[in-house]
């Protein structure tokens, strides 16, 4: 089914000049970009965002590296967007996750990790409205989209 997910572009993504490659890789893929802003991340996104960990020891020190510079939030769309997605960015670890994804080519860490994305069409309906307001979140024809997908798969 086609449908929209988040992706959000970590601090260290911009801070390592990254944020180019990886849109693209999302791009390359097919993936139509149907949004995109560049925002702070407030305490209170970050506990809503993050609730299901905030039992962890970490908690702190995740919310705190994804305040020190500003994220890049990303919706993108596509057939199975959200598992498509998830699977690109790679296992949460970086030094374990299979070279080829995202984390696995470009992140030593299990916390720094380039990307968040969700993880299920669901989540991502919610995240989504976390991130975007009405009216940042674009409908128009991919160019491609003939090209990408043959019509028994939307
Ligand atoms: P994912 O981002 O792969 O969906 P989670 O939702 O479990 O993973 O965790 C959210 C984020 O919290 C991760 O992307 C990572 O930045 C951080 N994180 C998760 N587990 C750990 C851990 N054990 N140590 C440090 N940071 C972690």
């Amino acid at each position: 089914m086609l449908e929209k997910t988040l992706v959000i572009l970590k601090p260290g993504t911009l801070q390592r000049g990254l944020v180019g490659e990886i849109v693209q890789r999302f791009e390359r893929k097919g993936l139509r970009l149907a949004g995109m802003k560049m925002m702070q991340l407030t305490d209170e996104l970050l506990n809503e965002h993050y609730a299901h960990l905030s039992g962890k020891p970490f908690f702190q020190q995740l919310k705190d590296a994804m305040r020190v510079a500003p994220v890049i939030v990303c919706c993108f769309e596509g057939v199975d967007a959200a598992h498509v997605a998830h699977a690109m960015a790679g296992a949460t670890n970086g030094r374990q996750a299979a070279p080829g994804t995202i984390r696995g080519d470009y992140s030593m860490s299990h916390q720094k990790n380039i990307v968040h994305t969700s993880d299920s069409p669901e989540t991502a309906a919610v995240e989504l409205k976390r991130f975007f307001k009405p009216g940042e979140i674009f409908e128009y024809k991919q160019a491609t989209f003939d090209y990408l997908y043959a019509s028994d798969e939307y």
